[in-house]
């Protein structure tokens, strides 16, 4: 190909390697590298619920993208995805239009609230920086609420966080390591303060090791936490939440729901008119799109399965990595001319933070850890991210030393 236009759109973990990777790979006068992305900023999803708890303060989480791209060899675009439109090569921004030669999509994921009444309009999510920081905000204002007003309101004080997945279990630590701070500063007795998960499986989370399922429950039920399992969300009000267990319908007083259970692909790839499964555009063995010989999709828009188990992986940021990867090396390949190269999935693990000095994980060669062995691991994986995202610099201003608590 002579001298491409190539589109990224995206700069969370899978858009952003792919950037960094390319502008490595791709001599100068090689191709056109273009980024695409809505904030001027990439961020850590995956210290996201630390952000929303209050126990991290969102600048460490997010890294200006220009700080870590070569703005000789890619052209970064501040602007929102709209649609793409594949069959004419085009991606429609907010204020401009791009074309592309090549392009990859990797514009991750969104809260997904399945209809479910009022969450919508009352409940929060902890999908990006704007929305964590939201969660942080709105508790504060509730519990400096409490004091103020002649009658007392418990709803302000109750905390209901729906799903016991991943990013639910992270919060929920979090937040039990945060809630006796936010007590001291607003001058709240403790023991009023609830902090209940809502799940609907028999026990949070699912396919996780047994064992260190029970552990994470008790360390959470240790700190306060209350699980209710079994339950699932029918509603969510102003002033509280209505849950369904054992086909009755009970009502829990809260004005603070923060839903946890569920993220789909951003909906630009369905809108877009992609061929999807759930949301997700089901791609080849190479990452490409079934119908586009030129669009690659990677991280949570993506479908991949794992061709040795047949099994789906899992929407995360150590798979969309790894697709990263294999996503450059294919781009480049397409450059050249060249035979483009399978994605072949390697499990390293699964880490579950229970808040900054507790975690659970599962390692390889099916290895359990837990307490601080697996903070330590979790602290680890983040720490080798920064570095390899933006060598030592990054890694000594944003990594995480605090490694045994
Ligand atoms: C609280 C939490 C904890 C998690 N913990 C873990 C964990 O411990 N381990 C793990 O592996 N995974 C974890 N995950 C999952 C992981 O974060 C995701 O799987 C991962 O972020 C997906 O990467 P991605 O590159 O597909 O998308 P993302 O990282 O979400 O990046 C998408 C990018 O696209 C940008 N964007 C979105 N829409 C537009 C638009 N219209 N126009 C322009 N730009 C746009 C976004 O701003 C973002 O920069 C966690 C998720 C959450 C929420």
């Amino acid at each position: 190909m002579n001298r491409p236009n190539i589109v990224i759109l995206g700069a969370g973990y899978g858009g952003i390697m792919t950037t960094i990777k390319l502008q490595k790979m791709l001599k100068l006068n090689e191709a056109n590298i273009t980024l695409v992305n809505i904030n001027d900023y990439h961020y850590q999803t995956t210290w996201l619920h630390e952000s929303a708890a209050g126990t991290l303060h969102h600048d460490q989480i997010r890294i200006p993208i220009r700080n870590i791209i070569n703005l000789d060899k890619i052209n970064f675009v501040l602007d929102k995805v709209v649609s793409i439109k594949p069959e004419e090569k085009k991606v429609k921004l907010e204020t401009s239009e791009l074309s592309y030669d090549i392009l990859v999509v990797g514009l991750g994921f969104e809260a997904a609230t399945y209809g479910i009444e009022g969450l919508e309009e009352h409940a929060l999510t902890i999908d990006n920086i704007n929305n964590a920081r939201l969660v942080r905000d709105h508790l504060n204002y509730n519990f400096a609420m409490y004091n103020k007003e002649n009658e007392s309101n418990q709803a302000r004080l109750n905390i209901v966080v729906g799903g016991g997945g991943l990013t639910g279990v992270e919060f929920l630590g979090e937040l039990a390591n945060r809630i006796p701070e936010m007590c001291e500063e607003y001058d709240i007795d403790k023991n009023l303060v609830r902090i209940i998960n809502i799940e609907a499986a028999p026990s949070i989370l699912p396919g996780f090791d047994p064992f260190l399922v029970e552990y994470a429950i008790n360390s959470l039920e240790a700190r306060g936490v209350e699980f209710i399992t079994r339950a699932k969300l029918k509603a969510c009000k102003p002033g509280c939440i209505v849950y369904e267990r054992d086909g009755e319908q009970f009502e829990l007083p809260t004005m603070n729901t923060i839903w946890a259970a569920g993220v789909r692909a951003n909906s630009v790839v369905e809108a877009s008119g992609f061929e999807t499964n759930s949301g997700k555009v089901e791609v080849r063995r190479d990452l490409r799109a079934p119908d586009y010989d030129d669009v690659f999709v990677i991280g949570d828009c993506a479908l991949v399965k794992n061709p040795s188990s047949g099994n789906t992986c899992p929407p995360t940021a150590q798979m969309a990595v790894q697709q990263a990867a294999t996503a450059a090396e294919n781009v480049k390949a397409l450059v050249h001319d060249k035979k483009l190269e399978e994605f072949t999935p390697k499990d390293s693990g699964t880490v579950a933070s229970l808040g900054n000095n507790d975690a659970i994980g599962i390692f390889l060669n099916n290895q359990k850890l837990l307490g601080w062995k697996a903070t330590f691991m979790k602290k680890m994986i983040d720490n080798r991210y920064l570095f390899k995202l933006g060598g030592v610099n990054l890694l000594m201003k944003n990594g995480k030393f605090n490694i045994f608590y």
